[in-house]
C-alpha cells in the first residue's frame, strides 16, 4: 500500500507533508514509547563522500576505485551512490569517460554488491558478505580495515577474483537537526535507540553526538537483525516505532507498531512505513508524532 492520506489536522499536516495510512496512524503515535532510529541517511545525511582507497599488493588504488564504481554504479545505496561518484571522477574522459561495463550484477541489502567487470568478478562490501561469498581476508589485510573503521570510517572491501584487492574508506555528516530531533522525542517520552548495519566505531561517535545512550546502540545489524530488534523490544511490552530509509529497513518498518519512513528514502520504505514524512529532517518526525497526538486529541 502507498500513504493514503495526508494529514490535514490542524492544516499544518499537509503544509508538513506528513503522510499517513489511516486514522489508526494517530492512535499508535499516542501509545509509542520507543523509537528504533536508523543511522544512515536517518541520522546522518547519508550523502557519503569517499574520504580515502587503499589497494593491497598487486592492485592500484585507482582500478579498485574503478572496479567497485562500475558495479556500484547500479545500485542506488549511499555508499555506492559515493564511490560510483569517486569512481566517474577517477576514469576522467579516460575510454570516452565511461566506468568499466557489468554484466551479473547483483545486490544483497545490508551486505554488498557484486558483478562481472571483464571477465573478473568483483565484490563490494562488509567482512561478514565476503566470507560468505568465499572471500578469505588475511590479518594485515583485516588490520588496514579496522584501522579506517577505528577513525570513524564506513569502509568497505574490494574484492577481485575471490581475493581481497582493497579497501575504500566513505565519510558521513550528521545531519544539523538531529540532536534536536532527538532531544525533543524524548521529551515526548520516547527512548531512543541507534540501530545500524554500520560499524560499532562509526555507531558509537554518532550516538554521542545526538545524545543517544551507549547502552542503546545496536551496530553491524543485517536487516533481519533490524526485524528481530522491533520484535524483541515489543516482546518485552515496548510500543516500537521506527524511523528509516532504506531497502534495509522495510521489514523494520513493517513490523514496528509504527514505522516512519523518510520521504528521500527508498520507495520499499515509503511503502512499509505507516507514516512518511516529506522532507529528510529528523526534526520532522518529532513534529508528526506530536501533531498526530494533538489532531487526536482534537476529534476525541
Ligand atoms: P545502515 O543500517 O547504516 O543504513 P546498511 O544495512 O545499508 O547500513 O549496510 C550495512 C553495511 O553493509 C554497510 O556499512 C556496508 O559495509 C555494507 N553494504 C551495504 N550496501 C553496500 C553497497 N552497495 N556497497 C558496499 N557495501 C555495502
Ligand atoms: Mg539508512
Amino acid at each position: 500500500a502507498t500513504p493514503v492520506g495526508l494529514l490535514t489536522g490542524t492544516g499544518r499536516g499537509a503544509q508538513l507533508g506528513i503522510l499517513i495510512k489511516g486514522p489508526q496512524v494517530l492512535e499508535d503515535t499516542r501509545t509509542v514509547d520507543t523509537i528504533l532510529l536508523d543511522k544512515t541517511g536517518t541520522i546522518t545525511s547519508g550523502k557519503l563522500s569517499v574520504a580515502g582507497t587503499s589497494a593491497f599488493e598487486g592492485h592500484l588504488e585507482r582500478d579498485v576505485l574503478r572496479l567497485a564504481g562500475a558495479v556500484e554504479a547500479a545500485s542506488e545505496h549511499p555508499i555506492a551512490r559515493a564511490i560510483a561518484a569517486a569512481a566517474q571522477e577517477v576514469q576522467g574522459t579516460y575510454d570516452g569517460g565511461r566506468l568499466p561495463a557489468v554484466e551479473h550484477f547483483r545486490s544483497a541489502p545490508g551486505g554488498g554488491v557484486a558483478g562481472t567487470v571483464g571477465g573478473r568478478v568483483i565484490l563490494a562490501g562488509r567482512t561478514g558478505w565476503l566470507r560468505e561469498n568465499g572471500v578469505s581476508i588475511t590479518a594485515l589485510q583485516q588490520e588496514t580495515l579496522d584501522a579506517a573503521e577505528a577513525g570513524g570510517a564506513t569502509a568497505i572491501w574490494v574484492a577481485v577474483d575471490g581475493v581481497p584487492a582493497g579497501i575504500i574508506s566513505l565519510q558521513d555528516t550528521i545531519k544539523p537537526g538531529s540532536a534536536a530531533a532527538i532531544e525533543r522525542l524524548k521529551g515526548l517520552g520516547l527512548r531512543p535507540i541507534l540501530l545500524t548495519g554500520d560499524n560499532a566505531a562509526v555507531a558509537a561517535q554518532v550516538a554521542a553526538a545526538v545524545g543517544i545512550s551507549p547502552a542503546d546502540v545496536h551496530a553491524a545489524v543485517l536487516p533481519a537483525g533490524k526485524v528481530e530488534a522491533v520484535k524483541k523490544l515489543q516482546a518485552g511490552g515496548a510500543t516500537v516505532a521506527m524511523a528509516g530509509d532504506g531497502v534495509n529497513d522495510a521489514a523494520a518498518l513493517a513490523q514496528a507498531d509504527l514505522g516512519i519512513a523518510m520521504g528521500s528514502g527508498t520507495d520499499v520504505a515509503i511503502e512499509a512505513a505507516d507514516l512518511t514524512v516529506m522532507g529528510d529532517d529528523l526534526g520532522q518526525v518529532a513534529q508528526a508524532i506530536e501533531l498526530s497526538r494533538r489532531t487526536l486529541a482534537t476529534i476525541k
